[in-house]
């Protein structure tokens, strides 16, 4: 028994990183667990089968996070198969650092079409579905450079900046019906995104984060879990840190 036995999930770029340590744990507590990735390939594979292996069902659909047609085609799927849906995680994201003087304009729009509009296409695709069901938890995945800022990410902060707007504004607009909207504020984790950061990177870092360390992508995942689960009934438009305290 899991606290989302028969509840259904949907977890946006699920394949790897963070999104699939999130899968992997919302199928462990009993959910059945649809993902989406741009690409399906061979890791889509292996998340389908250690999802299956916790006794739930689960569906994997190629899906890119900037199209509101192709959100809106992923929870009919979605619906379809399962007849509703309890739960979405937006998490797809990408960065394209670079200071300000030398960011063009391709890597401005990249970031805030995928960070930001589609964290929008989701919610908006999913509210139809969640508001008949007068039921829903949704869990975006922000980040703390969208609360402190962040040299070198002046598109990342303000897609994650924006996303914490959405998390607040749809709190307020479906409090009543029942879903609540949160977002989860990842520190540094290692995954393949801070994986591209240099050694003298990372070492400031470090010195930086109280806690010495970058975070495992299950220490994000088990935020999720909770924000989605009947333990956090009464909590609506919060944005949790989860960042081994360089914000406080
Ligand atoms: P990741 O390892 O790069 O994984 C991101 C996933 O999103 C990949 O599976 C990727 O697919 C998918 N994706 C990219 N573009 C997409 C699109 N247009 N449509 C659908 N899926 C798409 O990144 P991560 O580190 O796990 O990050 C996950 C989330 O956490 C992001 O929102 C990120 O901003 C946030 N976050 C991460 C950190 C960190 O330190 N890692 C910190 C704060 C916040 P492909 O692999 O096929 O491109």
């Amino acid at each position: 028994m899991g606290i989302l036995d028969t509840k259904v999930a949907l977890v946006t770029g699920g394949a790897r990183g963070i999104g699939r340590e999130i899968a992997l744990k919302l199928a462990s507590e009993g959910a059945h667990v649809a993902f989406t990735d741009i690409r399906l390939e061979g890791a889509a594979d292996e998340v389908m089968n250690l999802i299956r292996a916790k006794g739930v069902r689960t569906t994997a659909i190629q899906s890119d996070v900037r199209s509101l047609s192709e959100a809106q085609n992923t929870i009919d799927t979605v619906v379809k198969e399962y007849q509703h849906i309890d739960i979405l995680v937006n998490n797809a994201g990408i960065t394209r650092d670079n200071l300000i003087m030398r960011m063009s304009e391709d890597e401005w729009d990249s970031v805030i079409a995928i960070n930001l509009k589609g964290t929008f296409n989701f919610c908006k695709a999913a509210s139809r579905q969640m508001l008949g069901q007068r039921q829903g938890k949704i869990v975006n995945i922000a980040s703390i450079v969208g609360v402190m800022g962040n040299a070198g990410q002046v598109n990342y902060s303000a897609s994650k900046a924006g996303v914490i707007g959405i998390t607040k504004t749809l709190a307020k607009e479906f409090a009543s019906r029942n879903i609540q909207v949160n977002a989860v504020a990842p520190g540094f984790i290692d995954t393949e995104m801070t994986q591209k950061l240099t050694p003298q990177q990372r070492e400031a870092l470090m010195n930086a984060i109280p806690m010495k360390r970058i975070a495992t992508p299950e220490e994000i995942a088990n935020v999720v879990l909770f924000l989605a689960s009947p333990a956090a009934s009464y909590i609506t438009g919060q944005v949790i840190n989860v960042d081994g305290g360089l914000v406080m």
